[in-house]
């Protein structure tokens, strides 16, 4: 009988629990994911490492140790980087506008940056770091990348936060107009899923 394994994902944001809940249903792993709601919530994490790398790795960390340690917990940490603006947004995405920023706010700050930049200079990445602890403590990282052009008016009413200005490479709709199926395709957050469940497999065969 294969057994299933209670993975606990440690995010308050429900956008993210269902985008991942349908990357695991898809990848059809002996996966079940919980949001951190079933651990009673996520704990107040502060993302000040300056990483994604880092702040995954404190969400994670915070989860873990609220479930007693001996859980399998999963975190992401993502973001925004523009070229043309040096990386920004980047590990500052969700709070661009200051501390509390609705997503909103954040987007308005986006576009309004992108005003004197010209369409062709409005190259960017989402980029998208998984971090998985098990129950032994150990820690596993995968990362994914997705590139694009950025518009400086919002299209499309799928999707959160910047996806309304997000045109990925190969396509000529945002994710906002794209839709959830087309976007798991080909964002960083399927492709550093992608890696875990590689990962995943692997590590359940060698059992
Ligand atoms: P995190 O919760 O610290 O990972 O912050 C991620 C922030 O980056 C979100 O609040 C969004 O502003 C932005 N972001 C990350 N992934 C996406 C995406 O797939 N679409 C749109 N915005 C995203």
């Amino acid at each position: 009988m294969i057994e299933i394994t209670d993975l606990y994902f440690a995010t308050g944001n429900a956008h993210k629990v269902a985008e991942m809940q349908a990357l695991a249903d898809d990848s059809r792993l002996a996966l079940r994911l919980h949001s951190a709601k079933d651990a009673g919530g996520m704990p107040v994490v502060v993302e000040d490492t300056g990483t994604f790398i880092g702040n995954a790795r404190k969400k994670a960390h915070a989860l873990h140790e609220k479930l007693g340690g001996r859980s399998w917990v999963l975190s992401d940490d993502s973001g925004l980087c523009v070229d043309a603006l040096g990386g920004e947004p980047g590990v500052e995405s969700a709070y661009y506008a200051g501390q509390g920023a609705t997503s909103a706010a954040n987007l308005a700050k986006l576009i309004q940056r992108l005003q004197t930049i010209p369409a062709e200079k409005r190259t960017a990445h989402f980029i998208c770091v998984l971090f998985v602890i098990d129950p032994a403590g150990h820690e596993h990282n995968f990362v994914g990348r997705s590139n694009g052009k950025l518009l400086d008016r919002e299209r499309g009413g799928a999707g959160f936060g910047y996806d309304p200005i997000f045109v990925p490479d190969g396509h000529t709709r945002t994710f906002a107009e794209l839709g959830e199926t087309v976007k798991n395709g080909i964002s960083h957050r399927s492709r550093a899923w992608a890696q875990f469940a590689e990962w995943w497999r692997t590590r359940t065969e060698q059992q």
